[in-house]
């Protein structure tokens, strides 16, 4: 069985795991001949079920984790770059690059997730307005054809299946390497500033302006006050704003060799977290209770008025990988994030899907705010300019699809969306209203597998594909 990160939505598929190029190419042409289709699975780090395929294969791509010595590239605008395999994670690359003074600009909140996943969900980190999404890091990359074969692409070079591959969860062939553009931070160390902010306004308001390269909000959707749930409980919306940029030398005009150490953060991430969830842990231990008091806590153990401090590099990026298997505290029923974007000047619409889930008895446990800037052009890429909030929310909460189908009508109403990457129960109908693209996604998608051979859980249920028999 695979199940996402969430553990919502288990699946029965037959799982390869191809360990070169070859082999993947190979399995391709072997699995054409079987019913069931297939998917490719990275670090299954995805909340939902982008990367299972019930009844078909799926295809294990972490063997596919080599990283390439960094090259000093001049056609890539001065900035040195790196070769990976798929399946390698950013936890792994950065482990490899941050000692010699160099960075990838986008990064989302766990290290744990490979290339393959990035660029198939085209991540975002907390610096989507200065640096785009993960499309910005991509040079070129490898992608097996459902008809086995291996092509290097390339945004110049093929635009369109560039643009349906970013952000195409797989649909349009298995990457199986990727060249990755590196920035310079060798000498140059992060700086944040923590803000503790009364309500909602006061929380967009500091994420809306353009005065740090990262910004990122927790808010609090449970409040002070214990039973009954109203927009008038004090403390509703409430949160704390971390603003950060790199201090020190300006080290993207500079030429420093690989091999250089960097001044700051040069052991890179950490390699094991200090405290793990065992493994096979079933009992929920998460309860609103207890979050109610944490937030609370949290709320008001942060520095009143903003105050300047370093960062340590964990904790600015990763921050929840320091308790692994986290996502288990949430029991055997699991969890869904519900992340969504309004665009910007519809702050309004954000702020009454909050409303309309605290309204419907729906516990937030944890509740994060983003700003995006200009979306990257891939046609099923989830940030375009506005906020995004994302959601964590006990699965087995009574009511939680008929609130959550209300939020998405709500959403698409506004001209906003909801990542895929996250999603486990939207209803195809919510999809075509979000997603402008998707007549054109499907439209390629056909044309570059046209026996249907590429499918997965998410993309049946959301209706990815253009109609043909069997997909
Ligand atoms: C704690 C946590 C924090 C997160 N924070 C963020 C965040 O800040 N920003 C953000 O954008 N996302 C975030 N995510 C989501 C995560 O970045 C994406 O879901 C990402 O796609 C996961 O990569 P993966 O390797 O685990 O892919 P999987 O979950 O295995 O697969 C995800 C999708 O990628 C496709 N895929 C995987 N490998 C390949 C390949 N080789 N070829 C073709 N397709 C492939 C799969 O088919 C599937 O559609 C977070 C997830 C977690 C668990």
């Amino acid at each position: 069985m695979l199940c996402g990160y969430g553990r919502v939505a288990p699946s029965r598929s037959w799982v390869i795991t191809p360990r070169s190029a070859d082999e993947l190419a190979e399995a391709l042409l072997a699995l054409r001949a079987r019913p069931g289709g297939l998917i490719a699975r990275g670090a299954g780090r995805a909340y939902g079920d982008a990367a299972q395929n019930a009844g078909g294969h799926v295809l294990d791509m972490t063997a596919l984790d080599w990283i390439g010595a960094v090259q000093e590239d001049e056609s890539a605008g001065g900035a040195p770059t790196v070769r990976v395999g798929a399946g390698a994670t950013l936890g792994a690359i950065l482990k490899r690059v941050v000692p010699l003074g160099l960075m990838l600009s986008v990064t989302p909140g766990t290290k744990h997730v490979s290339v393959g996943g990035a660029i198939a969900a085209d991540i975002h980190g907390k610096n989507h307005p200065a640096d785009g999404s993960f499309a910005a890091c991509v040079r070129s990359l490898v992608i097996c054809s459902p008809g086995g074969e291996l092509r290097r692409i390339s945004p110049e070079r093929d635009g369109e299946l560039f643009a349906a591959t970013l952000g195409g969860m797989g649909l349009t062939g298995v990457i199986c390497e990727a060249t990755l553009a590196l920035e310079r931070i060798s000498g140059r160390s992060l700086v944040g500033e923590i803000s503790r902010c009364g309500d909602l306004g006061a929380v967009l308001e500091l994420l809306g302006g353009d005065s740090h390269r990262y910004a990122v909000a927790w808010v609090d959707l449970l409040g002070d006050l214990p039973g009954g749930f109203s927009r008038r409980r004090r403390g509703f919306g409430r949160g704390v704003v971390v603003r950060s940029d790199y201090v020190g030398r300006d080290a993207s005009r500079q030429r420093s060799a690989p091999g250089a150490q960097s001044e700051s953060w040069h052991a890179g991430p950490a390699e094991r977290p200090r405290l793990r969830v065992p493994d096979r842990w079933q009992a929920q231990v998460l309860h609103t209770p207890m979050i109610r008091a944490f937030n609370a806590l949290r709320y008001r153990l942060s520095p009143a008025s903003a105050s300047a401090r370093p960062l340590p590099f964990n904790s600015h990026f990763f921050p929840l990988d320091a308790l692994a298997n986290w996502n288990r505290l949430y029991g055997r029923a699991g969890f869904i994030q519900y992340q969504y974007v309004v665009p910007r000047g519809r702050e309004q619409v954000l702020e009454q899907v909050l409303v309309s889930l605290d309204q419907a008895r729906v516990p937030v446990f944890l509740a994060v705010l983003k700003r995006f800037g200009r979306p990257s052009g891939g046609l099923l890429s989830f940030p375009i300019e506005g906020f995004t909030a994302a959601l964590d929310i006990p699965a087995g909460t009574p009511g939680l699809r008929s609130a959550l189908a209300r939020a998405d009508e709500l959403v698409a109403g506004a001209g906003g969306r909801v990542y895929l990457a996250k999603d486990v129960r939207m209803e195809a109908s919510a999809m075509a209203a979000m997603y402008p693209q998707l007549e054109r996604f499907r439209a390629l998608q056909g044309a570059i597998d046209p026996d249907g051979l590429l499918r997965s859980d998410l993309s049946r249920r959301l209706g990815l594909l253009a109609a043909r028999g069997g997909a």
